[in-house]
C-alpha cells in the first residue's frame, strides 16, 4: 500500500496498539501525527521511531475527551501538512468492575475517552476530509462490543456505541468519498491487557481457539482496512 504523502492522525499513539499502526502507516509512507493525553511518557520517542523510518511525525497532545483539545489537534495538523487522509480513533481506556460495583465515575470516564473522544475527532476531521472530498477513518472497537463481557459493562458500552457510530458516518459521509470502518481486536498484550491478573488473563485464552494472544503487530497488520471501501459492519 503507497501512503506516500498522506497524513494520518493516531489518537493515543504513544504506545501500545496505536504505536503499532502509526509505525506500520509510517511504513507505507504516510506523516503521521502522534496524539496522546498531555502526561504522556511515550509520544515523542514513538515519534522519533517514526521518523527514523524517513516520513515526518510531530507530537500534538490532547485528550481526545476535551473538543478544544481536538480542534487544536486538527488545527496543528492541517497546519503542518495542509491535508488529513486517516484518522485512527485508538485513544481508550478499562475500568473493570462488576456492574454493582461499577462507580459513575468509572462509567463517565470510559464512555468519555473510547466513545465521545472518537466523536470529537471524528466530528473535527469530517470538515478538511469532506473539503478533500477523501478520508479514511478507522475506529478501535472491540470483540466486547460484539459479544459483552462480565466485568465490562462501562467498556463493551463504548465499544458497541462505536460500532453503531462507525456504521452512522460511514452512511453520512460516503457520499464524499469518506469512509468509516471498524477494527475488533480480540485480547491484544499491551499496557491494558498487563494489569489484569494471571486468572482473568487465563480465563481470556481459553477462549481463544488459536490458544495464542494477538499482539498490538497483529492489528497494525490489518492494513487492508484502510483501503476498504464502505463499512466493515
Ligand atoms: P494502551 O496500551 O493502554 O494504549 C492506549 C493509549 O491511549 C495510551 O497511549 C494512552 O495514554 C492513550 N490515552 C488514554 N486516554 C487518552 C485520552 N483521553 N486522550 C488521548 N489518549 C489517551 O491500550 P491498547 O491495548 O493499546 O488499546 C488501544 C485501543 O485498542 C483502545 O481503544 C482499546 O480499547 C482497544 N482494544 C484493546 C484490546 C486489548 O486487548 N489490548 C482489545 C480490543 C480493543 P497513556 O499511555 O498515557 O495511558
Amino acid at each position: 500500500m503507497d501512503l506516500k504523502g498522506k497524513t494520518a492522525i493516531i489518537t493515543g499513539a504513544g504506545r501500545g496498539i496505536g504505536k503499532a499502526i502509526a509505525l506500520k502507516l509510517a511504513s507505507f509512507g504516510a506523516n503521521i501525527v502522534v496524539n496522546d493525553i498531555p502526561s504522556s511518557d511515550y509520544a515523542e520517542a514513538t515519534a522519533e521511531e517514526i521518523r527514523a523510518l524517513g516520513v515526518e511525525a510531530i507530537v500534538v497532545k490532547g485528550d481526545v475527551r476535551n473538543s478544544a483539545d481536538v480542534e487544536n489537534l486538527v488545527k496543528e495538523t492541517l497546519d503542518k501538512f495542509q491535508t488529513i487522509d486517516i484518522l485512527v480513533n485508538n485513544a481508550g481506556v478499562t475500568r473493570d468492575t462488576l456492574m454493582l460495583r461499577m462507580s459513575e465515575e468509572d462509567w463517565d470516564l470510559v464512555l468519555d475517552i473510547n466513545l465521545k473522544g472518537a466523536f470529537n475527532c471524528t466530528k473535527a476531521v469530517a470538515k478538511p476530509m469532506m473539503k478533500q472530498r477523501s478520508g479514511a477513518i478507522i475506529n478501535i472497537t472491540s470483540v466486547v462490543g460484539i459479544f459483552g463481557n462480565a466485568g465490562q459493562v462501562n467498556y463493551s458500552s463504548s465499544k458497541a456505541g462505536l460500532i453503531g457510530m462507525t456504521k452512522s458516518v460511514a452512511r453520512e459521509l460516503a457520499s464524499r468519498n469518506i469512509r468509516c470502518n471498524a477494527v475488533a481486536p480480540g485480547f491484544i498484550q499491551s499496557s491494558m491487557t498487563d494489569t489484569l491478573t494471571d486468572d482473568v488473563k487465563q480465563q481470556y485464552f481459553n477462549r481463544i481457539p488459536l490458544a495464542k494472544f494477538g499482539t498490538a503487530d497483529d492489528i497494525a497488520e490489518y492494513g487492508k482496512v484502510y483501503n476498504r471501501p464502505g463499512a466493515l459492519y
